[in-house]
């Protein structure tokens, strides 16, 4: 029996993986409490939600074969479910790309997935510049994790293994511009880096973030100067 928690789909979505119609597959739990968070049920209240077996999923997945052809993971954290790579050869067998979302605390995870080619495009959380990770995330944080994972993910992306981005949630509670210069030296070298802009329209981990203030499109902009030089594309979302 495979050990995942598939706690909702999105049949197709045409958002969520660039270039691909993908089924989205939302798994349960997480090791951060980012205040922000829009999946609080899944972390919290995961019990309340009954899993879709993976045998459903699969019966759907070779139902919908011909109109998808990517998988999205995302949770919570994908990667703290003990059947994770299981999972995703599964989805490989059928010769569909996987993206994975994750907070890059598993390092070792990433690198088995990479090694045995079993995911094609990686979105990493970087969450805060290194010192204030645990003030953004609410849980001690080992640093050394995430700096494996982000050069495991621009390793791989140079060989070509992977597509990847890198990207971070801002929010000025959490995020000063000082903040962009040191991620900005954190992932140096990167392709990709994509400023998302905080929505609240659900319920959050922390609903004291509900009508938190945000900066505007034009602060955000200025961020994205701080990265020249060092990652090649800088995006807002
Ligand atoms: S935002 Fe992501 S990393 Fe943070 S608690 Fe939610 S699922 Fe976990």
């Amino acid at each position: 029996m495979m050990d995942i928690h598939i706690k909702g789909i999105v049949k197709s979505s045409l958002i969520d993986y660039p270039n691909k119609i993908a089924t989205v597959v939302f798994l349960s739990k997480c090791n951060f409490r980012c205040g922000y968070c829009h999946n609080p049920e899944l972390i919290f209240h995961e019990d309340e939600f009954p899993d879709i077996t993976p045998e459903e999923f699969f019966t759907f997945l070779d139902q919908k074969r011909k109109w998808i052809d990517g998988v999205v993971l995302l949770g919570g954290e994908p990667l703290m479910h003990p059947g994770i790579l299981e999972f995703m050869r599964e989805i490989k067998k059928r010769k569909i790309s996987i993206k994975l979302d994750t907070n890059g605390t598993f390092p070792g995870i990433i690198e088995k997935a990479i090694t045995e080619q079993l995911v094609d495009y990686i979105a990493m959380d970087i969450k805060n510049n290194l010192a204030k990770y645990p003030e953004t995330v609410n849980t001690q944080v080992n640093s050394a994790n995430i700096k494996k994972s982000i050069a495991l993910i621009m390793d791989a992306g140079k060989k070509g293994l992977i597509e990847y981005e890198f990207r971070t949630t801002v929010l000025p509670r959490l995020h000063a511009p000082q903040d962009f210069e040191e991620i900005a030296t954190l992932i140096a070298g990167a392709k990709k880096y994509v400023l998302q802009q905080f929505k609240s329209e659900q319920d959050l981990i922390d609903n004291a973030f509900k009508d938190e203030k945000t900066y505007t499109i034009k602060e955000l902009q200025g961020f994205t100067k701080l990265f020249d030089g060092k990652v090649e594309t800088v995006e807002i979302r």
